[in-house]
Formats: structure tokens, sequence, C-alpha cells
């Protein structure tokens, strides 16, 4: 029985603030530029108002001016358009991030493809996915980057390898196959559609999962030493009226199966905000022409 090494993402993700933060410094003293990020937060949802204050109080330790819009639930698409462009224009602001979900009378696809694509901190714009997945030069979104930093930490040459990505949003299953094809893996994109889950799961050397269900992925559906990297944040009753958070794979099922598993909390999830922080200072470099830091 392998020992399952636990992927500590808490740890990575402080390492990349703190390089982020000593490139701003250096930014700043080279070029005069202070990166900025603006959240765009409309309506009132509690779990929305938490991430974008989070999102800014991280950008502000890193050394990047952090803004935020805030709008009403009743503001209507041309308003926030008109709130898009005028971001667009504002030169203090290198990325702009409008928080998800919008709403319901809201095409969040207009708004996303409202934003400059040089400014897409989040790397949803139609621009952005098709420089991904072409080999371009692209804003690629948080979650899925922050995938491929701790799979590239555990296994140092991915190229060659099985690759399974259960789950096909556009937000972590699609952007994380384009990622590990660029990597050279060999990719399986699986999703609610899929014939037989376990057996495509068992081939994969590396498994990513990304679907929202409490621990769907059984210990006996991974591959012994797979490295198993679980995006899944579900939110499950705890005894004594409690509640707690699970990822989607049963974690404890897959110590001595796996042979490196990120925990939930503490794997995937800081990883994103860290990403988000390493777009936003690309993206400010990018925008000036200024050489890319190498973080
Ligand atoms: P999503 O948009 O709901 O997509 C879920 C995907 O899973 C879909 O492709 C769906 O297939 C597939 N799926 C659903 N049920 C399935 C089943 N029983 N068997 C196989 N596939 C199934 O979710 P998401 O935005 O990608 O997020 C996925 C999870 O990651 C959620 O728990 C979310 O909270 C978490 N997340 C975490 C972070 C982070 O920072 N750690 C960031 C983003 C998301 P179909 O396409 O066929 O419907």
């Amino acid at each position: 029985m392998p020992d399952t090494r636990r992927i500590d993402g808490k740890a990575r993700a402080d390492r990349l603030v703190a390089d982020v933060a000593a490139a701003a410094v250096a930014l700043k003293a080279q070029s005069g530029v202070v990166p900025g990020l603006c959240a765009v937060l409309v309506g009132s949802d509690p779990a929305s108002q938490i991430y974008v204050r989070n999102k800014g109080k991280a950008a502000t330790a890193a050394g990047i001016a952090s803004f935020q819009e805030t709008l009403p639930d009743t503001t209507s698409e041309s308003e926030l358009l008109a709130v898009i462009a005028k971001l667009n224009a504002d030169d203090r602001v290198d990325g702009i991030l409008v928080q998800l979900p919008l709403p319901k009378h809201i095409d969040p696809q207009r708004v996303i493809d409202a934003i400059d694509p040089k400014k897409d901190v989040d790397g949803f714009h139609a621009q952005n996915v098709g420089h991904l997945w072409s080999g371009g030069t692209a804003l690629v979104p948080c979650t899925p980057y922050g995938c491929l930093m701790l799979l590239r930490d555990t296994m140092p040459n991915l190229a060659g390898a099985e690759a399974v990505v259960l789950g096909r949003s556009n937000i972590v299953g699609k952007p994380m196959a384009a990622l590990l094809l660029g990597e050279n893996c060999t990719v399986t994109l699986a999703h609610s559609k899929s014939r037989d889950i376990p057996a495509i799961l068992r081939r994969a050397d590396i498994l990513v999962a990304a679907v929202g269900r409490p621990e769907i992925v059984r210990g006996d559906w991974i591959k012994p030493g797979a490295i198993v990297i679980d995006v899944g944040i579900n939110r499950i009753a705890a005894p004594g009226g409690q509640s707690k958070l699970v990822g989607d794979v049963a974690f404890a099922e897959a110590q001595g199966v796996a042979g490196a598993i990120t925990p939930v909390p503490g794997g995937v999830g800081p990883m994103t905000i860290a990403c988000l922080l390493r777009n936003t200072l690309i993206a400010a470099c990018r925008r000036r022409s200024l050489a890319e830091p190498a973080v």
C-alpha cells in the first residue's frame, strides 16, 4: 500500500503570493506601476460578498491596488456594461473580476465578453479561451492554473501521463483539459453523460475532480499511485448540527491508494486567489509591454 502524500495547497499559495508581492515591489521600483484589481459585485449574495472581500484583502497584502464596484440587484445589464466600459478605460485597473453568479436578468457571457481581454484576469473571455486552446498568450483561468502548479510540483514531467478531468465547466474542467494537453498529457474529459466513469478514472495517472458532488469519486476508482487534485468544495451536514467542507473525492478512501492528493479545504482553494493576484501582475506588465516576472 503506497503512502499517500498530502499536497499542501495553502503553503504553495503562500509562496506564490510572496513571489507576486516581491515582483510587485520590483515593478513599482523599476517603472512606478502599481497593478490594480477591480472586483465588480452585483447584488447582495453573502457568499459573493465574502469572496470579494477576501480577494480585496489578498490583493492589498500583495501590493496590488484593490478597487470595488458594488452595484444593487436591480442593476440592468446595460448599466453593468457601462461600468465595465469605464473600468476598461481606467488605467489604474489592470484586472477586472466580475463576481459570479450575476442576477438572472443579466447574461454573464455578454458581460464577460465586454471586458477588455487584456484585463480579463479570470481568463473567461472568448479571446483568452481561444489563445489557451491554440497555444497563444492567454490570461489563464485561476483555478485550473493553480491545479497545474500543484501538479508540476508533484510530477515534474507531466508529458505522456494519462490525465482524466471529471467535470467540463468553462471555469474549471475545460481549461484544465487545455492546460494538461499543453503539458503533453493524454487527456480525457469526463462528465455527467460519460459511461462507466469509474473505469475511465482508473486509467488516470493524473485525476482532476471538478464536479461539485460530495465524495463522488470513491477510493476504488483511483489508480494506485495516481496524483489526485480535488477541486470540489461541498458543504455537508456534520454531527451535532454542524456542517463541514468536503471535496469531490472520498479523501479517507484515497489514503493508501493515491500517490498524492489535495485536501479540502487547504488544497486547490488557496491557489485560486493566489493565481488571481499572479494574473493581475502579469496583466499589468503585458498591457504596458514590460517584461513579465517569472512567478
Ligand atoms: P459546474 O459548472 O456545476 O460543473 C460541474 C461539472 O461536473 C459539469 O461538467 C457536469 O457535467 C459534471 N457532473 C455533474 N454531476 C456529475 C456526475 N454525477 N458524474 C459526472 N460528472 C458530473 O461546476 P464547476 O464550477 O466546474 O465547479 C465544480 C466544483 O469545483 C464545485 O464544487 C465548485 O464549488 C468547485 N470549485 C472550486 C474552486 C476552488 O477555488 N477550489 C473554484 C471553482 C469551482 P455536465 O457538463 O454533463 O452537466
